[in-house]
Order: C-alpha cells, then structure tokens, then sequence
C-alpha cells in the first residue's frame, strides 16, 4: 500500500515572508534614527508649534464674494436693544459655500473650515461671538451661498456662548461617532472578508468608506483640523456625486438586507449593473453639470431614494409576512430614513435643524443593522465551513478520521515527540481474510464488522481521534507517549478484543481476528512516512507469521493465539 504523509501545505514560505515584512519595515524605518546622533534630552519639547504673526485670524470678506450669497437673515436686538452681554451666533449645515457673519464693524468669513478654525468655540457650525455695546440697536447680519437643494436649509443659533457652545460641541461629538463607528465598521468588514473570502463583505467594507466620505463632506469634518477632502463651492460635486454613488448602494444594500435577494440571480446581476450605471451616472453629472442643474439633479437623486425605500419597505413588510426571519433586520434597517422622508414632507422643523446629524444617526444605524446581518452570515458560512470540514476528515461507514485526516494528526504527533524529544508509537491494523467474511456473510456483514471493529478500538485508545479508518479493512492507531513494549501490551489486548467481536454481532459462523503491526518512533526517522511503513511491514510480517498476532517492527514478538 501507498504510505503517503502529506505536507502542511497551510503556510507556504511566501506567506511567513508576507507576516515578517511589516516587521522588517518597520525596523528598517526605526534603525536609522536609533542610529543617528540624538540630541540631548531637554525640555524643549514642552513647547511645540511656532508663535503666530496674524494679529486677528480673521480672514477679510471678499466683497465679489459677498455680493454673491444669496441668502440673508438678520438677527434683530430685543426691544430696547441688545443687553451689553456676548452674544454666540453659530450657522448649522452649511456644507458648501462661504458664510458670513457680522454686527456693525464686526465681519466674519469662511468657508466651513477656515471660518471654524478662525474661532475656536464652534466646531460643528460656522460661528462667532460678538458684544453688542448695551442699548446698541444694530442687528446682527448672517448671509449665506445659496443651498444646493431646497431642503438643505441652514440654521443659526443665538444665544449665551456656552449653551450654543455646548450644543455645538455635541453637534461635534455626534458627526465624529458616527465617521468613527464607519471606519471601525469597514475595518471590521475587511477582517470578515480576509477570514471568509466572500465579496459580500468586501462590498460592505466599500460602503462603508463611500459613508465615511460622504459624512466627512456633509458634516463639514472634510475640512478639519485642515482641509483633507474639497471644501467650499466644488464640496457640492463631491457631495452630489457620492450621494447618486452611495444612495444607490444603500438601496441594493436594503433590498438584500430584506431578503430579497432570494429572488433570483438574474435579478440581482440586474440590480447590481443599475447600481455601476448610478455610479458612472453620478461621477459624469456632478463633475460636468452646471451649478442649478446639478441642484435639480441632487433633488432628483433624493426623490428616487426616498421612493426606493418606500418601495423596498413595501418589500420587507411582505417578506416578513411571509415569515422570512431575516426581512425583520432590513425593515429595522430602513426605518429611520423612511421616518426622516416623512418629516421633510412634513416640513419638520426638527429635521432642518438636525438634519446632518439625523442623516449620519441612520447611516450609521443601517451600517450597524447590516453588520449584525453581515456576522450572521459570517456565522453560517463559518458553520459550513466546519460542516464541511468534519466531512472531509471523517469516514463515512465508522465515524473514525479518515486516512487524509489521520495522515495530518500523525506528522504533528510526529513532529511534536521529536521536538519534546517525546516517544510515538503506531499500530498498524488489519482485519485477517476479511475478503472471505464478505464473501460468506454478505457485504452489509463485512461492513458491521468494520464498524464494529472501529467501535472496539475507539474504546481501547484514550483519544478516539487517533483511531484512523487507513482505508478497506486497514486502520491506523496512534500511541503518543507510548514506548515500543507499552504498545506491543495494548495491541494485544486490543487484538483479543477484536477476536471478541464476532460474537457481539450475533452472526453464525463469523470469525474476526487482526494482524498488527508496531513501530516506535527512532531519531533518525525523518517523517512519519518511514515510521508507518515500518508498521506496515511488521503488519505483513504478522499475515505471514500467521495471522491474528501482534508484532513489532524491530524485534519481532510473536502473538498468543493464531
Ligand atoms: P488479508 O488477511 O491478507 O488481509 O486478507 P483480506 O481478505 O483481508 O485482504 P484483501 O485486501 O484481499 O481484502 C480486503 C477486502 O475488503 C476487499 C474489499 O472488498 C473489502 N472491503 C474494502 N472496503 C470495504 C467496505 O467498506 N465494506 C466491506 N464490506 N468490504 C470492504
Ligand atoms: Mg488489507
Ligand atoms: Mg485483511
């Protein structure tokens, strides 16, 4: 017989390359600098940064610029004039555009980003703090570009600067937890994907980003500490461009998540191309339209998402009509931006204050809801997976490792007795003239027998996973710890129960006995492969010596009985 051991094939040179090159980069970037002359620890470090030049960090209006905002609201003094005390003014979702602030000689301009930096108390909104002289009847001016889409009305906030600060700073905190958990969300996606290998996952880590993205522009984060994506005017292409791109995406994303996707693959490779058209659609418009029709376009964009996910809603209501378990994840998923459809077309007063944060709080809620349905299916795949797995390795008829399985768990016996310098003894087993016991009692009696044979020697060996069905009537037993002559005692004991066999089977006539082959483990065997055959050997030196006995590869003992 062929006495093949396998190799671990699992990891390959290349990929303990691939696990040592951060290392090996990170210290080649480390070393130099451990190696160059260091300065002198002192103190200097404390102080960072460089004095500043700019006596106001307050960047003048452009006039041209300022002719240009569209909108304009004045915050009129209460009756008998402002108070004497500060005053916080803070415009909210304004993503796109310059904003300008001002009381009498006072003028503050910025795009979101610059106009934030310049004072440090707003974060969330475009603000200023001003003191109205007591008595002084001036109204404080606040202009605007106008919003791309109708719907994307700014607000100001006046009042006492702590409370308007700690609202922004709250405003702040939202529009970051929600950027964090997408980035988190995305990482964790690309960790499902690496261990399951399903695209799906590698689709939701790409979603993901588009949201992270997306947010940083709408939130105004885009432009903060520093400006890392377009702020400003050319913000709304961006922002017009990943809405057709994301938007689309979410539905396909909400018509899966309600189950949907059970419909059939046509329909989905259908779906799927009409999201790559969005896609393509949106990058070509928003980078060529002109401003007012791309304002129209952006419109549209919202109308057919807002009835896409009526539609899909629709969808999972009937499919958890239908008791399809996993529609219920989907319509939670869904629901928020269906409440925040219903309040725009009730004009909700609410919405246009919060409407960033509300935007980011579903986003985030759908990215969540699709990560539980996500792991859900990870958690399947993984069940598969070990289903599978279990079936490979194990044999059919007795339940005991199969000859692949078993091949496996004999080279890491083998390799861990050589490391710990440890002793491993085989058994090779084979059931004597077992052709014959088919022939006379039938194949369904020769394969009781195997299972019954199985049974006994599952019994005998403290681990049933070193019993191994080697193939036909041939099975492989492994003794970790054991010597030669320990081994030789417990064969034969195991061989004497196999002759008992027979007679728990009932069946007239049958005779079941074994020959067994022993080899221990000699430093200079150099696999597992050379200690098998030795078994092997020994097994057919049992067959010619007799039958039914136990004999060890080195020196031969001859069995009782036979
Ligand atoms: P020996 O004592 O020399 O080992 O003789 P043997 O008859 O046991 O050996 P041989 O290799 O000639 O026959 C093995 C038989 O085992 C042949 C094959 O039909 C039978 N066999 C192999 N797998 C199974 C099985 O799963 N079920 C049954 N019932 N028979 C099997
Ligand atoms: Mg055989
Ligand atoms: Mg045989």
């Amino acid at each position: 017989m062929d006495i093949g051991v396998e190799p671990d094939q699992t990891h390959g040179p290349w990929r303990r390359w691939a696990l040592a090159a951060p290392f090996v980069l990170a210290l080649l970037w480390v070393l130099p600098g451990l190696a160059s002359d260091r300065p002198e620890l002192g103190r200097d470090y404390l102080v960072t940064g460089v004095p500043a030049l700019d006596p106001a960090p307050v960047r003048r209006c452009d006039p041209a610029v300022l002719a240009g905002l569209g909108e304009r609201v004045e915050v009129p003094p209460p009756p008998g004039g402002w108070s004497g005390a500060p005053q916080a003014v803070d415009v909210f979702n304004v993503f796109a555009g310059e904003v300008m602030v001002s009381h009498g000689e006072r003028e503050v301009c910025g795009h979101m980003h610059d106009a934030r930096t310049r004072d440090s108390r707003f974060r969330a909104g475009v603000g200023m703090v001003v003191v109205p002289v007591a008595g002084d009847l001036e109204p404080i001016r606040v202009a605007w570009a106008t919003p791309l889409k109708s719907r994307w009305i700014p607000t100001v906030r006046i009042g006492a600067p702590s409370p308007v600060q700690q609202i922004d700073t709250a405003r702040l905190l939202v529009r970051t937890a929600c950027v964090a958990v997408a980035i988190v969300l995305a990482f964790t996606a690309l960790m499902g994907f690496l261990s399951a290998r399903d695209g799906l996952f590698l689709g939701y880590a790409l979603l993901c980003l588009l949201a992270v993205v997306w947010q940083a522009i709408v939130s105004g984060l885009s432009g903060y500490p520093e400006p890392w994506l377009p702020v400003g005017g050319e913000a709304s292409r961006w922002l017009v461009a990943l809405s057709c791109m994301g938007l689309s995406a979410l539905l396909y994303v909400m018509w899966l998540l309600v189950g949907a996707a059970g419909r059939g693959r046509a329909c989905r490779q259908c779906l799927l191309r009409t999201v790559g058209g969005c896609w393509l659609l949106g990058i070509v418009l928003a980078a060529g339209l002109p401003m007012p029709a791309l304002g129209a376009f952006a419109e549209a964009v919202d109308a057919i998402f807002a009835a896409g996910c009526v539609a899909v809603f629709a969808l999972g209501l009937y499919a958890a009509w239908r008791r399809r378990g996993d529609a219920l994840a989907g319509i939670a998923a869904i629901l928020p931006f269906l409440v925040m459809v219903l309040l725009d077309l009730a004009d909700s007063r609410l919405l246009i204050e919060y409407r960033v944060e509300a935007i980011q709080l579903s986003i985030t809620w759908f990215l969540t809801v699709s990560a539980y349905a996500l792991n859900l299916r990870l958690g399947r795949l993984r069940r598969q997976r070990d289903e599978m797995q279990l079936l490979a390795d194990t044999d059919a008829l007795t339940g005991l490792a199969n000859r692949r399985a078993g091949l496996v768990r004999l080279e890491r016996h083998f390799r861990s007795a050589a490391v710990r310098g440890g002793m491993l003894s085989v058994a090779f087993l084979d059931i004597d003239l077992f052709k014959r016991i088919n022939d006379v009692h039938g194949h369904h009696a020769g394969d009781r027998v195997l299972v019954a044979v199985a049974q006994t020697l599952a019994a005998a060996i403290r681990d049933a996973a070193d019993v191994v069905r080697m193939g036909g009537e041939e099975f492989l037993v492994m003794l970790p710890g054991v010597s030669g002559d320990s081994a030789w005692q417990r064969m034969e004991t195991v061989r004497t129960q196999v002759a008992r066999v027979a007679a728990g089977l009932g069946i007239p006539g049958l005779t079941v006995t074994a020959s067994i082959g022993i080899a221990s483990q000699h430093p200079q065997d150099h696999d597992a492969s050379m200690l098998l055959r030795r078994a092997d050997e020994a097994m057919y030196r049992a067959k010619r010596n007799g039958r039914n006995r136990v004999v060890a590869a080195e020196t031969p003992v001859a069995g009782s009985g036979g």
